[in-house]
């Protein structure tokens, strides 16, 4: 399922959220690669997300994950795993109708 603006998420270790924007197609490098590289090498296409609460408040940033599996770039401990593993964005049943965009 596409995700769009207005729709309610969560990731395996946070949220919920709502999403806000969504910027796809980026493939910018890995924060490490920017800090360690001066031509960091990029990365798979991947989203960036900016969300809210589901009420609106507050401003989250997620990225680097990949929306044809809703699953991160990379492996991480995030959650509680005891051992590495991908993260995942789950979408949540919606409060309010969503005005899906069609293509
Ligand atoms: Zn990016």
């Amino acid at each position: 399922m596409k995700l769009e603006p207005g729709m309610l998420i969560k990731t395996n270790y946070s949220g919920p959220y709502r999403i806000v924007k969504i910027k796809r197609g980026c493939t910018c490098p890995s924060y490490v690669d920017s800090i360690n590289s001066t031509n960091p090498k990029p990365q798979p296409p991947h989203i960036h997300l900016e969300c809210t609460d589901p009420d609106g408040s507050d401003h989250f940033c997620l990225g680097y994950f990949c929306e044809e599996t809703l699953k991160s770039l990379w492996k991480t401990c995030c959650g509680n795993k005891e051992e590495l593993d991908y993260d995942w964005i789950e979408i949540l049943d919606n409060d309010t109708p969503i005005q899906l965009s069609l293509f």
